[in-house]
């Protein structure tokens, strides 16, 4: 069940923000306590970004101040991802930068998954960090800050076992117009190659109240577009009495005036519905945009890696998908390499790409992680293996996406603008179906405005076009 962040609005209203933070919702004022300052540095996905919004929002509402360069921090702090092992060796030769820094009086900390998987070993590894706490732990954050204040030099928070979310009354967001949201921690789901059940725990929904509350606030802040976020998005499952489901969940979020985006992800194939694609279809302001992670096309493997369902059960999802009333943009998630995937298999992930022609695609070389079912299956593929598969697999993906682009030469989009080039009347932005677009327009001022833009090319990962009135 969500609970409230344990630092009280009081308390926070003594406290104060930096001035350069843009978006920080929440209520806080005061000065800066004793000079304080922190660097805070993220590795990893969506949710790790905006869980460091959250904890720079809790360091902020303590009075420290955020600065651009560990050399001028008084507190060093990485977020970390674990979800391959090339993530988690960056965040240990990133701390081997920092040993001599603790004797210079700094102190270092370490968030996030890595904390999670390697708990106290971090201080045996690199003595000169003093901070080890899992995203499960942040909601204690501000106790363990204080115990480190106090010159405690080993100070851990590695419980899983909480039934709450990280809800915090201060976040303080990196852009001023999209905002995440989490709302679903954790993960129930048991995927072999994955640490992420481990290193954020079980499944704990965030109450529907709560997060309408915050996109009202959002609203109110200036954000037109959200983004909610979680491992399973869609096994949402709403802790209070309403028991709102996952799609009515959307559709209120896109009942808030002044919002005029909402996107998810990631969602699960297992527990998306039709219920999900209805609301899709009813509602323009849920973007046209679903990332559906397969993992792989053949069923034989999805069966090993416990996906939970087979390749002719995941394309009845498409299949829906596909039917919609409105065209939808679909992105998935693939692993190559995974133990024991033939030659046959990988044709069948090739084949699969074939078959639904996804917008756009993340892929991976298997990567062995620590606890996991999959690191004791024999079979094992070789790097050069997984390598060459991987890049025939990119290879395909390009073809399918310069294609499918090159169809949306002359169509009209409506762009979120995020970006402005230094070349000029140039700008860059994305559209509900979360295509890039860069774009002509010899308008001043539109970052943050939304333009209609005609689109004049197309490349493999972007768009070409021109404002239209
Ligand atoms: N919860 C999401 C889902 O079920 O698809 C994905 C979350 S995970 C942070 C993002 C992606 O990382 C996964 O979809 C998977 O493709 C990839 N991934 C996870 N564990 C991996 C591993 N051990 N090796 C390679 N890729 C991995
Ligand atoms: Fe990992 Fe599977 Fe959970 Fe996604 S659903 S976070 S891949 S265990």
């Amino acid at each position: 069940m969500a609970g409230t962040f344990d630092i009280s609005l009081d308390s926070l209203a003594r406290r104060s923000v930096a001035p350069e933070t843009v978006g920080t919702a929440g209520s806080s004022a005061g000065s800066s306590q004793n000079g304080a300052t922190f660097f805070l540095e993220t590795f990893g996905c969506q949710m790790n970004d905006h869980d460091s919004e959250k904890v720079a929002g809790v360091l902020l509402s303590r009075g420290y101040k955020q600065v651009e360069s560990p050399d001028t921090a008084s507190l060093i702090l990485y977020n970390t991802c674990s979800i391959r092992e090339k993530a988690a060796q960056k965040v240990f030769s990133r701390l081997g930068e920092y040993r001599t820094k603790q004797a210079a009086g700094q102190v270092i900390g370490v968030l996030g998954c890595v904390a999670q998987q390697e708990g106290e070993d971090i201080f045996e590894r690199a003595p000169w960090v003093s901070l080890v706490c899992g995203s499960a732990s942040y909601r204690k954050l501000p106790e363990l800050l204080a115990q480190v204040e106090a010159g405690n030099q080993r100070v851990t928070g590695l419980d899983t076992d909480t039934d709450e979310t990280f809800e915090t009354p201060v976040t303080r967001r990196d852009n001023p117009w999209r905002a995440y949201l989490t709302i679903i921690e954790g993960c129930d789901k048991a995927c072999a190659y994955c640490v992420v059940p481990f290193t954020r725990g079980p499944e704990r929904s965030r109450a529907s109240d709560s997060v309408l509350k915050e996109v009202r606030e959002l609203a109110e802040l200036g954000y037109s577009e959200v983004q909610l976020l979680g491992q399973t998005v869609n096994s949402y499952a709403d802790p209070s009495s309403r028991r709102m489901r996952f799609s009515e969940l959307l559709l209120a979020v896109a009942d808030v005036p002044g919002m005029r985006r909402v996107r998810f992800t990631t969602s699960h194939p297992r527990d998306f519905g039709e219920d999900i694609v209805a609301a899709l279809e009813r509602e323009p302001k849920l973007c046209n945009h679903v990332h559906l992670p397969v993992q792989s096309g053949s069923t034989r493997v999805l069966r090993e890696m416990v996906r939970t369902y087979t390749r002719e059960e995941y394309v009845e999802k498409i299949a829906m998908l596909r039917q919609a009333k409105r065209p939808i943009a679909i992105t998935t998630d693939i692993i190559v390499g995974f133990p024991g995937e033939t030659e046959a298999d990988f044709a069948e992930t090739l084949s699969l790409l074939e078959e639904v022609r996804y917008d756009s695609l993340f892929s991976f070389k298997y990567s062995p992680r620590p606890n996991t079912p999959s690191l004791a299956m024999p079979d094992a593929i070789s790097e050069e293996e997984k390598s060459r598969r991987l890049g025939i697999l990119q290879e395909k993906q390009r073809e399918i996406q310069s294609e499918r682009n090159a169809t949306l030469v002359n169509t009209k989009f409506d762009v979120l603008v995020s970006g402005k080039s230094r070349r000029e009347n140039q700008w860059s932005g994305h559209t509900s179906c979360h295509r890039v677009v860069n774009f002509t327009s010899q308008e001043r001022n539109l970052l943050g405005t939304y333009v209609r833009v005609q689109v004049i090319g197309a490349g493999a990962n972007s768009l070409v076009g021109e404002q239209v009135t």
